[in-house]
């Protein structure tokens, strides 16, 4: 084989084997709208141009032999690690072994490896970095033909209540322990809201929000398409979403809700998560070697202005609603009072109190606004994802120094379902049920 050729088809096996140990990443990317696809595509194509780079430096120092033996072993290394990851995911592997047997195992693979490409002939090697490249591929479109065939289509579940301009307003890590600011701003505007305490649907947003639209558990959801989030053989695809009303009006983030078809109006955030997609890759991609979590990439996460840039753009996009002129459904998935702190920057406690008022005040203004446009003709509901998660915050390096785990008041194990109005109809309250979008209405 052309040496030329033989370079670029080890390169590629080399990188086709990391995107595929990072599908999960690329996925993730798309669905979440952390970084723009033209983004996420021009950093898979830097990764292969450098696997590309060294592969041919190799080859001019070390003779082309050399340099196939040496990248087919960091191949062939990856490979098997990633089999061995995905299939510990598909619960095949959750076996405990014994340390000796782990180690024991290590040393046979490379021994077993290196045996391989030191005795095999070159054409052998070839063979097995186009199976190793073909398999890869397979396994990145693998989810995509998943979800083309097997996934169902979804009645919506954001329907007008008891034909009023109807309002869901998903205020993401509210605490059902948390509301009482939220409580006092209805009834200071002389609202006397119905409240329900529930069992939250899913621990995180990514599992929460697809069994609240659909009923069904999503325990182990991930993105699998771009508009698709799979658990075990429960798929939502957005993009299946039926009997949509036709003034329906989104203005959401973390879910690709702007995939659903048939809407009047919808506003997407990008969910903030690192400042670049330089960093985020280089985060992510560190993970192969160490898997704990670099201060470099920790203090990286999440930081307030960019969080902030998100809220204010979503703020108005959501006043920008046609809702406002026409009435109909509106749902809005709005990061507060998830952390960062809105307005200030202190210790967890300090920012999530602040972001419960600051939640209050947009409750305020939410009423003020319904009361001038659809004087009693509206329904306010409230809810949220999951409660406040101090396993996830406490590991943020600008929190982890200020007793994270001391103020019990937030650390609600339910989530509140709270619907206000003042229109004449009876809403049942569902009690101890699950947190969902569908309510008993009479
Ligand atoms: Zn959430």
């Amino acid at each position: 084989m052309h040496p030329i050729k033989l370079n670029l088809l080890v390169a590629l096996a080399f990188a086709l084997t990391l995107f595929a140990n990072s599908s999960e990443w690329i996925w993730g990317s798309i669905y979440h709208f952390t970084h723009p696809a033209w983004q996420v595509v021009s950093i898979l194509a830097a990764y292969a141009l450098i696997t590309l780079a060294f592969v041919a430096s190799l080859t001019i120092f070390l003779g082309s032999k050399k340099s196939l033996q040496i990248v087919s072993f960091a191949t062939l290394v990856l490979y098997i690690y990633t089999v061995y990851v995905v299939a510990r995911q598909l619960n095949a592997a959750q076996v405990p072994w014994p340390m000796s047997a782990k180690y024991f195992s290590i040393v046979v693979v490379l021994l077993g490896i290196s045996i391989f490409l030191y005795s095999a002939k070159i054409e052998y090697i070839v063979r097995v970095n186009t199976a190793i490249s073909l398999s890869a591929i397979f396994y990145l479109i693998s989810p995509l033909l998943v979800v083309a065939f097997t996934s169902q289509v979804v009645a919506s579940p954001f329907k007008k209540i008891n034909n009023t301009n109807t309002i869901y307003l998903l205020l993401d890590e509210l605490s059902d322990t948390a509301i009482d600011p939220i409580i006092r701003a209805l009834e200071s505007e002389n609202i006397k809201p119905i409240r329900s305490s529930l069992i939250t649907a899913g621990s995180d947003t990514i599992f929460s929000i697809p069994a609240m639209i659909t009923g069904k558990k999503f325990d182990q959801a991930r993105p699998c398409s771009a508009t698709a989030v799979c658990s075990g053989g429960n798929i939502l695809d957005f993009s299946k979403i039926s009997q949509v009303e036709n003034k329906l009006s989104i203005v959401g983030v973390h879910h690709p809700y702007c995939a659903i078809k048939g809407l009047r109006y919808c506003y997407q955030s990008m969910l903030p998560t690192y400042e670049s997609i330089i960093i985020d890759s280089v985060c992510f991609f560190t993970k192969l070697v160490y898997r704990g979590q670099l201060d470099f990439c920790s203090s990286r996460l999440m930081p307030p202005n960019l969080v902030n840039n998100v809220r204010n753009e979503m703020f108005s996009a959501y006043w920008a609603a046609p809702f406002w002129s026409e009435g109909g459904v509106m749902f809005a998935h709005f990061l507060l009072p998830h952390p960062p702190g809105l307005h200030i920057e202190g210790g967890l406690n300090e920012e999530y109190a602040a972001n419960i008022n600051d939640a209050a005040l947009f409750v305020t203004a939410n009423i003020v606004a319904l009361d001038k446009k659809f004087d009693k003709n509206y329904t306010l509901v409230i809810t949220t994802d999951h409660p406040l998660r101090r396993n996830v915050w406490c590991k943020f390096k600008r929190y982890s120094n200020d007793g994270c785990m001391s103020d019990p008041l937030y650390s609600s194990k339910n989530v509140p379902m709270i619907v206000a109005s003042r229109a004449s109809y009876y809403y049942h309250p569902p009690d101890n049920g699950i947190n969902k979008f569908q309510l008993d209405v009479r």
